[in-house]
């Protein structure tokens, strides 16, 4: 049956120049129209094709009883149930920015007493839209809810691009036996007890629509994440350390991060406090509470803000909490604790989370900005019994929910948090994860060689997700008291590893993490950093837009990225790496599409963003030729203005 609105039934709809989408509200709900426009003219696409009896809307599962979202007309003979639900309230609301819609549903007789909302929410100036389940205990008894699942999306639908939010969410393709080639996405593992009055929120299903081309799917994906977590769009120029020797050594590095343009300086692992007791260091702050609100001070009063390296559920076996508190950790099965390690060992369900809370509170209160953790390790089961969950397998779920928590009240207070998480988290508020790169990267290779394959990594993983939401690490100086090689050990003597370095961090795109008590330690060195601070300040509504890859690198050629925000002009701006020791030449292809070109637009491109522009040759498609000559070791960019 292909998608339409059936005729004489009462529908709402959203839509805009990309995406339309109809419930029909008689007698239950139902999409009985989705369709798509990925370049937002042209031809309407289907978006799935509708089948009346699928469960396409979302299901629940409430003590066992799969709970369909859609109305489905039932051909008995294939066994189906009707819809378990009928439409008692919709609520739309229309602002500038978007769309939504809530349908607040009831259940029929003799099912569980839940009460779903589906909503739906279209911006109305970008083809994306968010869909997501809230399941609200109506009944006097608790309710297992063991399933939340979204509407049905087709891998083969290249037009459209998605990604999640929530809990350990995964798509299973081909997971529904009538139609395979289909990916339900579900949250999995899902063992969440709704008490009477409560309400459960489930993942949001975030869609995009775009081209089938590879690199609009890129396109998209920064485009989800800026749209749906748009403090990322936010990020801070990050330098962190550890091992000053007193605060005025602190102080000197904040100044010389002043000078430059450094937004946060963050004391890194164990320098501000400690692990567990998380007391403050006794080095940098003798006085306690009165010097980090000192330090805080100084530091804003030079537009710098401090940030504390804070374990988010790590405590070290030595530390005095565990000595009070030894049944805070996980529990493990067979009475095993969990080794601190890199992610932890201290159960947020327990005291420790209230314990934690309460001592970021206090932090936050003496005027630190930004938070960098590591953990929790929610995907670990818990036996302990006098821990706030209800079972050791809603252990995971109860300590992602505390984190959830966390990072959306961070967000609220406007701290920036980066966390080792995954994408997901981005959505509830943490402004940065890992960027794609390996730690170990930093003990093996030295030199160029080294900064060119860390770079290589780090342009590979813009395919899932923007640099703006991503940190890189760039070590500068003795990394760990000289316990591990540093991509430059000397910055006023290795110009061009310096170069390189920063470009690869902050010409890609990345703000953080630049690593070590002293940026620069000469006149040459700091006018580098200046320098590439100064480019992404710059350019920087282009380098928290979209970023496309000109050529990965590699030693032998050119290579480089292009960043482009299609509401700005300059629209773009090219960066080209030369890291190998001769002259090169290279073409390269700029897709001015990307960057809001329209038929009939021309362009232009200036070096360095300085002097003559030079008008650029475009094809019909909206591509150009940049011709580029970059002597050896070389790093410059060309920045690109529509007429
Ligand atoms: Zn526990």
């Amino acid at each position: 049956m292909p998608a339409q609105k059936l005729s004489g039934l009462p529908h709402i709809t959203l839509e805009n120049q990309w995406i339309t989408r109809s419930w029909c509200i008689a007698d239950g709900l139902a999409t009985t129209d989705y369709r798509i426009r990925p370049r937002g003219r042209g031809l309407w696409l289907e978006a799935m094709h509708w089948h009346p009896w699928w469960d396409l809307d979302g299901m629940i599962t409430a003590d066992g009883v799969n709970l369909p979202v859609s109305r489905m007309v039932d051909p008995p003979e294939l066994g189906m149930i009707r819809g378990a639900f009928s439409v008692k309230d919709i609520r739309q609301e229309k602002t500038d920015h978007a769309q939504q819609v809530e349908f607040v549903l009831s259940p029929a007789e003799n099912l569980p007493l839940v009460e779903v909302s589906l909503h739906g929410k279209l911006l109305n100036h970008e083809p994306m839209l968010r869909t997501w389940l809230t399941v609200r205990n109506i009944g006097k008894k608790e309710y297992k809810i063991t399933r939340l699942a979204l509407e049905a999306v087709y891998p083969m639908r290249k037009e459209m691009e998605f990604m999640q939010t929530g809990f350990d969410t995964e798509c299973f393709p081909g997971n529904d036996q009538r139609f395979p080639g289909v990916s339900i996405p579900r949250t999995v593992h899902l063992r969440k007890t709704l008490k009477p009055g409560e309400t459960l929120e489930s993942f949001s299903l975030l869609t995009a629509v775009c081209p089938t081309d590879y690199r609009w799917h890129v396109a998209a994906r920064h485009d989800l994440v800026h749209a749906f977590a748009p403090h990322t769009c936010r990020p801070k120029i990050l330098q962190q350390a550890e091992g000053w020797k007193d605060i005025d050594e602190l102080k000197q590095s904040i100044n010389e991060a002043a000078e430059v343009g450094v937004q946060v300086v963050l004391l890194f692992v164990a320098e501000g406090w400690s692990y567990g007791d998380l007391e403050l260091s006794e080095i940098l702050f003798p006085n306690g509470d009165t010097d980090v609100k000192a330090l805080c001070d100084y530091a804003a009063g030079r537009d710098v803000q401090i940030g504390f390296y804070v374990g988010e559920c790590i405590a070290l076996p030595d530390c005095k909490l565990l000595k009070d508190h030894p049944d805070w950790q996980f529990l493990g099965i067979g009475g095993r604790r969990y080794d601190p390690g890199g992610i932890g060992n201290m159960c947020p369900s327990s005291g420790w989370g209230n314990h934690f809370r309460k001592k970021i509170d206090h932090l936050l209160d003496l005027g630190v900005k930004v938070l960098q953790t590591d953990g929790p390790p929610y995907g670990q089961v818990c036996h302990e019994k006098d821990h706030g969950h209800r079972s050791p397998e809603t252990a995971c779920l109860d300590n992602w929910a505390w984190e959830q928590q966390f990072n959306r009240d961070m967000l609220a207070k406007g701290i920036v948090v980066q966390t080792p998480a995954w994408p997901s988290r981005l959505f509830d508020g943490a402004g940065q994860i890992g960027g794609g790169y390996t730690e170990d990267d930093m003990s093996v290779l030295k030199g160029l060689d080294q900064i060119t394959q860390f770079r290589s990594n780090l342009v590979a993983a813009n395919d899932q997700l923007p640099p703006s939401c991503r940190w890189g690490f760039m070590s500068v100086g003795k990394m760990y008291g000289g316990a591990r090689p540093s991509m430059v050990d000397d910055p006023e003597n290795e110009p061009v590893r310096l170069e390189h370095a920063l470009a690869t961090h902050l010409g890609l795109g990345f703000t953080a993490c630049l690593h070590g008590k002293h940026l620069f330690t000469g006149p040459q060195s700091k006018a580098l950093v200046k320098k590439w601070i100064d480019f992404y300040n710059r350019y920087r509504s282009l380098l928290t837009c979209r970023t496309l890859t000109l050529r990965s690198p590699d030693m032998h050629g050119l290579d480089g990225v292009f960043h482009c925000n299609p509401k700005e002009n300059p629209c773009g701006v090219a960066v080209i790496f030369n890291p190998s020791d001769r002259e090169q030449t290279g073409t390269f292809i700029i897709p001015l599409e990307f960057a809001g070109w329209s038929p009939g637009r021309s362009a232009a491109v200036r070096r360095h963003g300085e002097g003559q522009s030079i008008p650029l040759a475009l094809d019909d498609q909206g591509q150009a030729l940049l011709e580029i000559r970059l002597p050896a070791e070389k790093v410059e960019w060309w920045e690109i203005c529509f007429g």
